[in-house]
């Protein structure tokens, strides 16, 4: 399959929709939406949605939507920025711009068609990727993992290195005594750019996990984002949503644990950690003092003059954290 054919069918697979926008659509745009219709195999999830619905968030996409534009909308792309949080895939002949996550370039009807009959034919012998379990909801403690669970070692590729931050144990072990999950949300460009393999990051990953467990602490779901901008690396540009300051990983997590967000907590170091957080309604954001607290907080204090419902308080040392009431 094609890379964009691979996108959709994952998009499908992972409970995500189709969405095209409605204003300055091509006049040929029912053409493009016909195979719909039409088809006989599975049903694709799609919908059209205007600017507006998504402005207003009437409509909200989810991090694993697939977000279509043509060319000819190219114009209010950026506008839509920070209330898209799918993937968002530009259907064009020209180069790809600020805001899109994948060009498929010189995409044509005819293309688009075969296209969508290779996903049908893909996903009418597909299993589910994942099923959902119905459980209460619990809230969460969602930690960045460098220089909060352990001490930043930057593209560490060597287990060695690892080094768990003072007062993490404790933290982690606090909040299962409170009842909550704890999630790692961590973006590691390091794949995506190829400066480390998944196997060193895999390796770097368990002795984290190992050097946890030798003192009784788990962390119930860890995930990453690869993503990055600007590099001609496929790998590094999947999952766009998921890196931070979107909030595709938080959602994730939300999925599959039934997080309460309302009362989950975020601790990270850097303000991309806290807006990522904000943006997914976790309601107490902490950041955590690091070398670059001072630039971090800036950025906040900056971020809060546009957005004065965020709110959000310095920790000095892990330990002083206070979960629960
Ligand atoms: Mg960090």
């Amino acid at each position: 399959m094609q890379i964009w054919e691979q996108l959709i069918a994952d998009t499908v697979q992972l409970g995500g929709t189709l969405v095209f926008i409605k204003e300055q659509v091509p006049a040929d745009m029912s053409q493009w939406l016909a195979p719909f219709k039409n088809s006989s195999n599975c049903d694709l999830p799609v919908v059209t949605r205007s600017v507006q619905d998504l402005l207003s968030r009437k409509f909200q996409t989810k991090s694993q939507d697939l977000i279509f534009f043509f060319e000819s909308q190219k114009t209010f792309i950026s506008s839509l920025n920070s209330v898209l949080q799918g993937q968002r895939i530009l259907l064009a002949d020209g180069s790809a711009i600020q805001g899109i996550d994948f060009a498929w370039k010189e995409a044509s009807l005819s293309q688009w068609i075969s296209s969508l009959k290779a996903v049908e034919a893909y996903l009418a012998s597909a299993k589910p990727l994942h099923e959902n379990l119905s459980t209460q909801e619990a809230p969460c403690l969602f930690l960045d993992r460098d220089d909060v669970v352990v001490r930043n070692v930057p593209y560490n590729n060597d287990p060695a290195k690892v080094e768990l931050m003072p007062g993490a144990v404790e933290l982690i072990n606090q909040a299962h005594a409170d009842g909550f999950w704890v999630a790692l949300v961590t973006n590691q460009s390091g794949l995506g750019r190829g400066r480390i393999s998944w196997l060193e990051y895999k390796g770097v990953h368990q002795q984290m996990l190992q050097l946890l467990a030798a003192q009784g602490c788990w962390i119930d779901e860890c995930v990453w984002a690869s993503f990055i901008e600007n590099e001609a690396v496929i790998e590094g540009r999947l999952f766009a949503s998921l890196r931070k300051p979107r909030a595709g990983m938080f959602q994730l997590v939300h999925d599959k644990l039934r997080t309460r967000m309302a009362d989950s907590f975020m601790v990270g170091d850097s303000a991309t950690d806290l807006i990522a957080a904000h943006s997914a309604g976790v309601k107490h954001l902490h950041l955590f003092n690091s070398e670059k607290f001072a630039k971090e907080e800036a950025t906040l204090r900056e971020y809060q003059k546009n957005h004065p419902q965020f709110q959000f308080h310095v920790l000095k040392n892990l330990s002083d954290l206070k979960l629960g009431n």
